[in-house]
Formats: C-alpha cells, structure tokens, sequence
C-alpha cells in the first residue's frame, strides 16, 4: 500500500473529515509513469488522455514535465490551457466534434484534429482552416478489456481517401491514428494497426500526399488483479512493429495514455455499508459498499474492470461475495457474475481501498444520483 495515501486517509480519519468514499491520487506516481513512458519510447511524444482524470494538480504536473495533451472537447481544451501549455501542445482528439466546438478550438489556438470521415474533414475546414488532421482507423481491440474500437474511426481502405479530402481542402494531411482498446494487456495489438497505417502512408505518397505521424493511442494497462507487462516491454514490442512496417522512414509518433498515466497513482477509500444473505441456504454473501456504478466504479460495467480491494481483514478464510453499491437501482451492482472473493469475517463498517482508481473514476460519477455526492477527490 502507498504510504503518503494511507497517512492522508489515517489523517482523515483522525480528524473526523472520513465521510463517504473519496479517492487519493498521489502525483509522485504520475510523475514516475511520466518518466516510464518517456524512456520506454524514447522518440515519441506523450500526449496524456485528459478524460482519465483532468484534476488540474495533474494536468499542472504533466504541463512542468512537458507533457502534451489529448483533449475531447471545448471545456478539457480550456483545463489544459489553464496550466499555461502553449496550445501547439494540445491535439482535438475526439472524431466527434460539433463545428461551432471545432472554431472555438481553433480561436484558442489549437491547429491538431482527429477525423474519421469526410464530413469532419468538411467541418474542420471551414472551422480550422490549415490545421493538421490525422485519420483514425477502426481497430478491432482484441485483447482489450475496456473497448474503444468500435464507436471511432473507418476502415483503413477509406482512410487515404478522407486523408487526401483533407488535403485537398487546405488542410495537412498529418497522419494517422488508431487506439488498440484500453486495459489493452498484449504489447503485440500495435502490430496490425501499424502495418496498415504504413500502407495509408505508401499509398498517399504515391498521390504526392505526404504524412509524418502515427498516433499510437493509449491503451497502455494498469496492474488490476492480474498482471500486466511493463512499459519497456510494450516501447520495445511497438518500435520493432515500426522498423518491420516502415523500414528506415519511421514517422513521427505519438502515444496518448490516460489509464497508464494515472491508474495506479489513485486509491479509494470505501466503506461496507451492509453485508447480507437473501435466504437463509444462499451460498454467497451480498456486500454493499457505499460506492459503486453511479458515484466512480462504472467501469465495473459487465463486470469489465476487476479492481484489487484490501479489507482490515486479509490473510483470513476468503468467500466468495456478491459486491453491490449503495443505491436503489438494481444495476449498481459491481460483480456478481464472478463474485468477488473476501474475507468470511469482513465486518459492516469496515473500510476497504479499493486500488488502481486513479483513472476513469471521479469523472465518471454521477452529480448526485439518489442524493449520493459525487466521489470526492484528493491530490496529494
Ligand atoms: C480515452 C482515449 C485515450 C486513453 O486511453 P487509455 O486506454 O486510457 O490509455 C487515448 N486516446 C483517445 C483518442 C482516447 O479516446
């Protein structure tokens, strides 16, 4: 367990400030995860995914650290400017974007925009004249545990075709991008998505269209319950994919982490509000905590991210538990189709931190669903 989190939560505890489920994020972790990234792909550029946790104590820290940043709209554009980054280090990375957002952006000084089509060429021309674009791929996400495939992006096929509108527009045809899926646990995904992005890059220069970049995207993981390889490891992996694809012309790269940056800076601090059996032969116990889907842990969706909880009572006889939220709506439930393993004698009014929830959290609660506040959050 970090130690400067569990001296703030004692000391929260101490002071009586203990009221509801809060997060901790410690900065000393984003800054190490900065420092990874930066040595493990040592000629890319980091633009951090500001929607994994915008605090601005982050945001300030990755500014000094010289980080860039990926933002999806208006209002993050303004959070990241508000550290004092120069917007040249600032890329519009949502592919769904309205055009009256599209000018604003370009009145703020940013000249970087994600397309995947060529109606949002079409819209950045007229609101964004010049800037650069760079055209997202569809790509499968296989090996991801949190998807952000399908929704983003064309076919490769189709991509030369809205790269060369673009250019034909006035625009910079400046490359393209693709995100692998997040909690993407195997370094090898980048693979396919590289080789078709080196042939976008052929077959535009054969029409005198030159890129220069590949976005690389996030996806890089955070340790949950089960392991997860390091970052060198995945640096590595995506340079030899590079070498195999575009020989001695490697492009300019860009990787955008988000839950890497921040996932395993972040701590919950949460409390068993119930623990209950529905009959009197039910083989697994309900616990009810007082977070759950609505006020952080909507990644727990499908059961999809699987988060490590330490009670005051590990090391004792483990059983297997439903693990439910504090609200009267049935879907606030965390994980029930794998239930959850805890201790036998884990008590009502235990706490319990629940780790790895620097990311995809606080932004994901909901302002006050059924009277509950939204998840507090501190930065240490
Ligand atoms: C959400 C998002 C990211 C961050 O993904 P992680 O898996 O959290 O690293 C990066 N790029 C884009 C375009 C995104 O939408």
């Amino acid at each position: 367990m970090n130690t400067r989190i569990a001296e703030f939560l004692r000391a929260r505890r101490v002071e009586g400030r203990d009221d509801g489920p809060c997060m901790v994020l410690d900065l000393n972790i984003v800054r190490q995860n900065y420092d990874t990234f930066a040595k493990a792909l040592p000629d890319t550029r980091v633009f951090y995914a500001v929607k994994a946790n915008p605090a601005p104590e982050v945001l300030d820290l990755l500014a000094r650290l010289g980080s860039c940043f990926d933002t999806a709209s208006v209002v993050e554009i303004e959070q990241v400017l508000a550290t004092g980054c120069s917007p040249d280090r600032v890329s519009f990375g949502n592919t769904i974007k309205k055009e009256r957002d599209i000018a604003r952006a370009f009145a703020l000084g940013i000249r970087l925009f994600a397309v995947d089509c060529e109606a949002e060429v079409e819209k950045i021309a007229r609101a964004a004249p010049g800037s650069k674009v760079f055209c997202r791929i569809l790509c499968d996400g296989a090996g991801a545990e949190w998807p952000l495939s399908r929704k983003f992006g064309c076919v490769p096929e189709m991509a030369g075709a809205v790269l060369e509108h673009a250019h034909r527009l006035g625009l910079v045809a400046y490359g393209v991008s693709f995100h692998v899926g997040s909690q993407q646990r195997n370094p090898r995904m980048w693979d396919g998505a590289l080789k078709a992005s080196a042939a976008i890059f052929r077959d535009l220069a054969e029409k005198g269209v030159h890129l220069q970049m590949v976005n690389l995207g996030g996806g890089f993981p955070t340790k949950y319950l089960k392991d997860v390889p390091a970052v060198r490891n995945y640096g590595q992996t995506i340079f030899r994919s590079l070498r195999k694809h575009f020989g001695n012309r490697i492009p300019e790269t860009i990787i955008e982490p988000g839950r890497g940056m921040v996932g395993n800076a972040g701590v919950i601090e949460a409390e068993v509000v119930l623990i209950s059996k529905m009959s009197a032969d039910d083989t697994v116990k309900w616990v009810y905590l007082d977070i759950g889907k609505f006020n952080g842990l909507a990644e727990t969706m499908d059961e999809m991210i699987r988060y490590p909880i330490r009670t005051p009572f590990d090391g004792d006889e483990l059983e297997p538990c439903v693990l439910a939220g504090p609200t009267c709506d049935s879907v606030d439930v965390l994980y029930e189709k794998e239930p959850y393993m805890l201790p036998v004698s884990l008590e009502i009014g235990a706490r319990v931190l629940i780790e790895g929830t620097g990311a995809y959290t606080t932004t994901y609660s909901a302002v006050g669903f059924n009277g509950f506040p939204p998840l507090k959050s501190y930065v240490i």
